[in-house]
């Protein structure tokens, strides 16, 4: 037997190595944990039929002495990143028979490295929210304690790692839909610095902000993944090459010296929860003991970043959504004329969070008002960025909460939709500056007898995911 719950990909590598097992064999081990665990958990919206013969080819590239870190490594795979042939639907009603025409430049590259794909998880409508409530089939209900949401909007990616249905999984990350179901799930979720992963094959939701991202089950894998992963990309013209200049940082580090992190303790007021504030000193002491420097930074514009958010996302989603038209892909109703058809199409295929996404964004963008609103939020966002880049000149990384909750109870958000983009406060910033962050799992919280994971997230200056490794993996003890 297999043990999957301590398996990581790159023991998993060295297994399939030593010919301890086979990728057909595990394969079909995690064929039976998703067989078992998935009608409770709803992580999967489709398994694929052919894992076994995905392993088996990498079996045989294994055999011939061909393999990367990832032959042979199950993976599952938010349902917006396009794999050629298999349905793609972001989780939506309006693109039910939708089968995808080309391979994201993600998924080209797990290919190419042999990885096996499990099959496609449950998210957010167009990954739009933060407790996977949204999904046109149902919540993913979170492997810690099923009355619990998994977090959102990459709920299934996250719960499909935390319930050991999959080594790991992608995500996509507009506002914290790696990070935030990574901390409610217990896993390691990566957002990497804007243009570091190509978004082509990625569904557009907020086309300045989104970004695909690792969720893992320690930080070596999302290392490893993201090593994969990155990398300029012609097909996406927003993806860059990879070169990072040498830093102060860098200085302090071959010196041998330990990071200096920094903490925004003005930002943990009322509306955090006091076991995640407890959780999250806990986190300092222990960077503390670890020989970190801790220096309190203030971020004077932080309290503007989800007003700036839900100003940017809407606007850019309800552009980018306007090609679900029921003409060009999946459902298709017919109205009195074309326009009819459109309305029809989009009132029946669409849930409503996406609708009042769509509507809010239309107002945002509208002649009268796009100089109030956009306009505005893109130079507030500005603001919020400086006083990251002013607070990287004093420390090197920034430590916060990931989320302000823990897992909160499926049903207790929905009827106020305020109250779920609060919930965002910590991860919208990372996307609005473009920096990277990465949630590590920091402990539990008991409610009502289950253990809650809870996250901390580091923050780094663009283009310093080695930074989040690094320091990540002294958190959460893995051997540098
Ligand atoms: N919870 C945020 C939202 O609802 C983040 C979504 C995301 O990152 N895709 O927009």
């Amino acid at each position: 037997m297999i043990d999957l719950s301590s398996l990581t990909i790159k023991k998993a590598h060295d297994h399939l190595m030593k010919g301890d097992f086979t990728a057909v064999d595990l394969a079909k081990t995690y064929l039976a944990q998703i067989e078992k665990k998935n009608k409770d958990i709803n992580a999967y919206l489709e398994v694929f039929a052919d894992v076994l013969e995905q392993a088996a080819v990498a079996d045989k590239r294994i055999a011939e002495g061909k393999s990367t870190l990832l032959t042979g490594i199950p993976l599952a795979i938010k349902d917006n990143i396009l794999i050629e042939g298999r349905h793609a639907g972001s989780a939506s009603k309006i693109l039910e028979g939708y089968i995808a025409t080309y391979d994201a430049t993600a998924i080209k590259k797990l290919k190419a490295a042999g990885a096996v794909f499990l099959g496609r998880t449950n998210m957010d409508e167009f990954a739009m929210g933060g407790s996977n409530e949204n999904s046109a089939y149902g919540p993913v209900h979170n492997p810690h304690d099923e009355a619990r949401v998994s977090g959102g909007s990459s709920g299934g990616s996250a719960a499909s790692v935390a319930m050991n249905g999959a080594l790991a999984a992608l995500g996509s990350d507009t506002g914290g839909s790696v990070r935030q179901p990574a901390s409610f799930c217990g896993v390691v979720g990566l957002k990497p610095s804007y243009g570091r992963i190509s978004r082509n094959g990625l569904m557009a939701m907020g086309s300045s902000l989104d970004q695909i991202g690792p969720i893992t089950k320690n930080v070596e894998d999302s290392e490893i993944l993201y090593s994969f992963l990155k990398g300029n990309d012609p097909m996406d013209s927003t993806t860059l090459p990879d070169k990072i200049n040498s830093t102060a940082t860098d200085e302090k580090m071959k010196s041998g010296k330990k990071l200096t992190i920094g903490v925004p303790m003005h930002l943990m007021k009322e509306g955090v929860d006091a076991d995640v504030l407890k959780n999250y000193n806990e986190a300092i002491e222990r960077y503390k003991s670890l020989g970190y420097e801790i220096k309190e930074v203030t971020l004077p514009n932080s309290g503007y970043a989800l007003a700036v958010y839900y100003v940017l996302m809407p606007a850019e989603a309800s552009s980018n959504l306007a090609r679900f038209d029921g003409i060009k892909y999946g459902m298709h109703v017919d109205g009195e004329n074309l326009i009819d058809d459109y309305v029809q199409t989009r009132t029946a295929g669409f849930g409503k969070e996406v609708r009042r996404r769509i509507i809010l964004g239309n107002y945002i963008l509208s002649a009268g008002y796009y100089d109030a609103y956009y306009n505005k939020a893109n130079l507030v966002s500005e603001l919020i960025r400086s006083d990251y880049e002013k607070a990287f000149e004093e420390v090197d990384l920034i430590l916060t909460p990931t989320s302000p909750l823990p897992a909160f109870k499926i049903g207790e958000k929905l009827a106020d939709p305020l109250q779920m983009y609060l919930a965002d406060i910590f991860t919208v910033t990372a996307n609005l500056t473009s920096m990277p962050a990465i949630s590590l799992p920091s402990g539990v919280v008991m409610k009502e007898g289950k253990s809650l994971p809870l996250g901390v997230q580091l923050t780094a200056p663009l283009y310093r995911e080695d930074l989040l490794f690094t320091v990540g993996k002294d958190f959460l003890n893995e051997k540098v």
